[in-house]
Order: C-alpha cells, then structure tokens, then sequence
C-alpha cells in the first residue's frame, strides 16, 4: 500500500494543535510547518484559525509566503479554518492595510465580518455532502462576500441577520470554512478534505 499522504499544518500561530490532534484522529501524518524546507515534504496544508494578520507577518518573516503560494498555485490541496480562509482568499475586505493572503481560492472574504455584537454564536448548519448538520462554532468569524465562478458553496448561515452568508467552500483540492470544526469532536469536516487528499494522491 502507498504511504499515507503527509499533512501539513502551518504552525506560526493559531489553533495548530486542535488541528493536528484531529488529522490524527483520522490516522493521518501530520507535520508542523515553520520553515520552508517543511513546505516542501508535504502533500496538503491545513491553514488553522487564529489571527490572520499576525500569521500573515510571520508567514512573511519565516520565508514561507512564496513556497506556499507556489504549492498552492500548483493545485497542492488545502484546508483553512476561519483565520485560514482568510490566508487562503484571493481578495480581502476589510483587511489591515498591508496584509497579505496565500490565495488559492476565487473569493472575496470579509473579515470579522458578523460584528462586534455577535461576533461568536454556534449554530447547526446544512453541509454539503454531508447527511447530519455541522454543528459550527463561529469566533470573530470572516465571511464569503463573493464567489467566482470555480467555486462551490459548501454551507450557508442558517438563521438570524446573516442568514445566506456563505461559510463554507471547495474550489478544487481546496476547501475553507468560516467556522472551527477542529473544536466540538465533529471530524467530519476535515474527513472530507482527507478524502480529496487522498484522492489527488
Ligand atoms: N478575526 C480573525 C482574523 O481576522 C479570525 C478569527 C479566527 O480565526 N477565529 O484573522
């Protein structure tokens, strides 16, 4: 049997850990990535939820921005999670002035976009492909303001003022969600991205 494909985490800043423990869970390899020698090794990388512009700057500082976008551009699958769809969009709304994205997907993503407020709520939420709603844990959450044309709306708000906000996408081998499935035991989530690894492997 070939070996399991290896699983990137990228590891500057965030919820690294919840990540890793669920990727091996679903008995996958998984590595931490911090310096670009790693970014090569792997097959996919899951971009964790955290502070989109402080992983930006040490993306930036630990000479990682230009090999993973590099992977990314050449289709290398990817999974990022609230902050991680942040640094997986081509375009930002409410971004810091100088704040850079990876890219890879064709979306406009707003961030904090639900507001001060309301800005953590949990809420069940319809999946595609998936038989039982997500129940979605939302902090400070971005959304998915536009879509382009290559791109397939996973999960919408269900209820309340952001109702039709889309939370969830595929684009491809990459995939985002506004929300944390790596906190809560649901591993459904990140089963699906291991599924589109596995099948580009
Ligand atoms: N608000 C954060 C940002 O802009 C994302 C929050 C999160 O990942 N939970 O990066």
């Amino acid at each position: 049997m070939p070996a399991a494909p290896t699983i990137g985490v990228l590891a500057v800043q965030g919820d690294v850990r919840e990540h890793v423990a669920v990727l091996t869970d679903l008995g996958m390899g998984v590595v931490p990535v911090r310096r670009p020698e790693e970014v090569e090794r792997i097959d996919a990388l899951v971009v964790p939820g955290g502070e989109s512009t402080v992983m930006d700057k040490l993306v930036r500082a630990f000479e990682l921005e230009e090999p993973l976008r590099r992977r990314l551009a050449e289709g290398m699958p990817a999974y990022g999670s609230c902050a991680g769809m942040i640094l997986l969009a081509d375009r930002l709304l409410d971004a810091r002035p100088d704040q850079h994205t990876l890219g890879g997907l064709d979306i406009t993503v707003r961030r904090n976009a639900f507001g001060r407020q309301v800005d953590s709520f949990e809420e069940d939420l319809d999946f595609a492909g998936l038989e039982a709603p997500v129940h979605a844990v939302f902090i400070r959450a971005p959304w998915v303001e536009e879509v382009g044309d290559g791109v397939e709306v996973l999960a919408r708000v269900a209820s309340g003022e952001a109702a039709g906000r889309i939370v969830a996408v595929r684009q491809g081998p990459v995939m985002a969600t506004s929300f944390h499935p790596e906190v809560g035991g649901d591993h459904r989530v990140h089963a699906e991205f291991v599924r589109i690894v596995s099948s580009r492997a």
